[in-house]
């Protein structure tokens, strides 16, 4: 049984949602059964057995005010128990789905994180450095690159993913050599320090996921690139598997990729989570 364990239920940006609205409409909404089910049925397709929806904590009016950026601010429109209730809905009518998050790490905003991830039945919490304080790694329009070198970007990301490791809210670090996502060579000194920062993260405990999303990005490779994965394996780092699709066709994209460069780098096992306790199992169980 192979998992996905990064999913979202809509794209970003209120432009590419209202292209697409038509799409989840016609099933009643974006919450609705029906459109979960077109996730669960393409997982199913491509030997997919458990799949974790992790909706952007920055989509939610809950979190509004966490960050100062405009984009953030306007993506706030949801409500985050109703997302819980709708998700948890359509598990006791039979799919089966995590209900998870994709939290970013703001280190000015942990208590208002730990707060709204005790509140809700979350079975899975994602961990992401997409800004280092008003600069955005991945965000086109507020890139980190555009006013700060190479050096600067990989030195703050790799000391803010260190901190988010460090910070215990969450299971699972989500594409954890992001900066690379445009292309950008990642300099000497971010591959110099790459060893250090494995060792950080494998000190917490915490997860790191697989994901296939990078081959959909002008960089064309996975997070992480296979020789970071095979650290991170060595060192004793638990993995997930993830697509993180933003729309049902992106369910486990390029899986077969995924699951030959994660046995390549030396995993044996997934760790799969259930109310935010994970358990190991082999890989070859799932194949
Ligand atoms: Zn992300
Ligand atoms: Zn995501």
């Amino acid at each position: 049984m192979l998992t996905d364990y990064h999913i979202h239920l809509q794209p970003d940006g209120p432009e590419a949602r209202a292209e697409n609205a038509s799409r989840w409409q016609e099933h009643g909404g974006h919450l609705s059964e029906g459109w979960i089910g077109t996730y669960v049925a393409r997982a199913r397709s491509r030997g997919v057995a458990e799949i974790a929806f992790t909706e952007h904590v920055h989509r939610f009016s809950h979190a509004r005010e966490w960050h100062p950026n405009p984009w953030w601010q306007g993506e706030a429109t949801e409500d985050v128990d109703l997302y819980c209730q709708s998700l948890a809905a359509a598990r006791v009518a039979g799919a089966p789905i995590l209900i998870g998050v994709e939290m970013d790490w703001l280190p000015h905003r942990v208590d208002e994180i730990r707060a709204f991830l005790a509140d809700r039945p979350f079975d899975i919490v994602l961990g992401s450095v997409h800004w280092l304080a008003d600069h955005a790694v991945d965000h086109p329009e507020y890139l980190a690159w555009d006013s700060l070198d190479a050096e600067e970007v990989w030195e703050r990301y790799l000391d803010e993913l260190v901190a988010a490791a460090q910070s215990g809210l969450f299971d699972v670090l989500a594409h954890i050599d992001l900066p690379k996502v445009f292309g950008h060579v990642p300099p000497a000194s971010a591959r110099d320090r790459w060893p250090q920062v494995i060792a950080q993260i494998a000190q917490t405990g915490v997860a790191i996921e697989c994901s296939t999303a990078g081959l959909r990005k002008p960089v064309g490779e996975m997070y992480p690139q296979t020789d970071l994965l095979a650290q991170c394996a060595a060192a004793g780092i638990p993995v997930t598997l993830a697509s993180d699709a933003h729309r049902p066709e992106d369910v486990a994209a390029d899986y077969p990729t995924a699951v030959s460069v994660l046995q390549g780098a030396g995993y044996t096992h997934l760790t799969r989570f259930m109310q935010r306790v994970p358990s190991a199992h082999l890989i070859a169980e799932w194949g």
